[in-house]
């Protein structure tokens, strides 16, 4: 064989002809989708473009500020970036916010006061802001200030319980939380239409109620975000779709002004507000993060539903199928077994362009009720816009998947996954090739 074949690049990196041959099967069904996965990365390209043109991107945004921070027009010139992107009045996207559950703890306690009601009508939030809002007691929670949390649980589609959720708006309801991404529960994730009818239903009863919405995981899945359909807030992390996998660190709040000036005085300081706060030569990665994101986001969504393709046609249950419109980037994909869950993950590490020589082990990770194998070779640490995997070893042994800065490698890291488990003995080749 040639070595410039790529059947031979696939073999070096361990991949037999059958796991490729089932894969490229898998990829030539899956043109369509892919042809409007792009189609959409080209509309959110050109309106990432548009804001950076419009607010006058230069060479200089990308200068070392230190110290407090005045007048850092890199900084400044990036939230206008963020704000005509989302097209909202204002955001607040900086260095300082040091992750996701950040964002969302300085969006909610920046807007809330005590006695004030915070309502989930989506049911239960992502894990981590059970301890922000302090329905797991921890320090320095929401609830430790005077702030009572209502929520309401969804009906069996995983869809809206309106009645309940008219019910549960009070005169006190400040703020109401929506978590676009399922995240690691089995609801489905939110079209940023279902969000929008959310969102007009709890406006038209209680027009003053800040709708926030957690953003993680849906940048640039669709044309249009949650704040284009009436959040007054949206929320995310860096580390995952917007930062476009070059941002070392960060996370983003968009929304009405009067909202991100609370913002800025909770994570500063009263007075200060959005004033101080020194980029430290991050801005240049922010910026071509966000410039690249469209592109990245959309590589994620090809592995995602190649992902689910790959699996389904092995019998294998997937959520979302390979069909189904897609609202975030996460794959869950139910192996059934420990040793499938670990066999994945072992493979996803194998692909990674950084550490791909060591082999992940499922281990008790505080906060979490059984062992976790996770899988994550990444230029950032912990970053799950880049290839990711990780797995609760407990049934129904399910993996979630995420990521890939780039289609290729995230297909390298679907076939190494299956090649691992077909390598584990928990997939049979002989089913691999009767399925191609
Ligand atoms: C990742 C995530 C968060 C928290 O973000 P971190 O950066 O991990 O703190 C919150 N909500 C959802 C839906 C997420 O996916």
């Amino acid at each position: 064989m040639n070595r410039t074949d790529t059947q031979y690049m696939y073999e070096q990196m361990g991949i037999s002809p059958e796991v490729r041959a089932y894969g490229q099967k898998i990829e030539e069904e899956l043109g369509g989708r892919f042809r409007r996965f792009d189609e959409t990365a080209e509309y959110n390209q050109l309106k990432v473009l548009h804001a950076m043109q419009k607010n006058r991107v230069s060479e200089s945004c990308f200068n070392y500020v230190s110290g407090y921070g005045y007048n850092d027009m890199g900084r400044d010139t990036l939230e206008a970036v963020y704000a005509s992107t989302f097209h909202t009045e204002a955001a607040l996207v900086r260095p300082q916010i040091t992750c996701g559950t950040h964002a969302l703890a300085v969006a909610l306690s920046a807007n809330l006061r005590p006695g004030d009601e915070l309502l989930s009508p989506v049911g239960k939030p992502y894990d981590t802001l059970e301890e922000v809002i302090g329905i797991r007691p921890s320090r320095g929670s929401l609830a430790e200030y005077g702030v009572i949390y209502r929520q309401t649980e969804l009906l069996e589609d995983g869809y809206f319980d309106y009645p309940a959720i008219e019910k549960a708006l009070t005169e006190k309801t400040k703020v109401v939380t929506i978590q676009r991404s399922k995240g690691y529960q089995t609801r489905p994730s939110y079209s940023v239409e279902k969000i929008g009818e959310l969102i007009a239903f709890i406006k038209e009863r209680r027009p003053d109620v800040i709708c926030m919405v957690d953003n993680c995981y849906g940048e640039f899945v669709e044309r249009t975000e949650p704040s284009d359909v009436g959040a007054d807030m949206i929320v995310g992390s860096l580390i995952k779709n917007p930062g476009g996998g070059l941002a070392p660190i960060g996370g983003y709040i968009a929304g009405k002004k009067e909202l991100i000036e609370n913002c800025a005085c909770r994570l500063t300081s009263p007075g200060l507000g959005r004033e101080v706060g020194a980029s430290l030569g991050v801005m240049q990665s922010l910026y071509q993060g966000f410039f690249l994101a469209p592109t990245v986001v959309c590589g994620a969504l090809k592995g995602a539903v190649f992902a689910a393709g790959v699996y389904e046609g092995l019998g294998f249950p997937v959520i979302p199928n390979s069909r189904e419109s897609r609202h975030d980037i996460i794959q869950a994909v139910t192996l059934g077994s420990p040793e499938g869950v670990i066999a994945f993950c072992r493979g996803i590490q194998a692909a990674a362009p950084v550490d791909s020589y060591v082999s992940p082990e499922p281990w008790a990770m505080p906060g979490y009720d059984s062992d976790v194998i996770m899988a994550a070779g990444a230029f950032v640490q912990g970053s799950s816009i880049e290839l990711s995997a990780d797995g609760p070893i407990k049934p129904p042994y399910a993996v979630y998947f995420q990521g890939g800065l780039t289609w290729n490698h995230a297909k390298l890291g679907i076939l190494k996954s299956l090649q691992s488990m077909v390598d584990a003995g928990t997939i049979s080749e002989e089913r691999i090739r009767r399925s191609v």
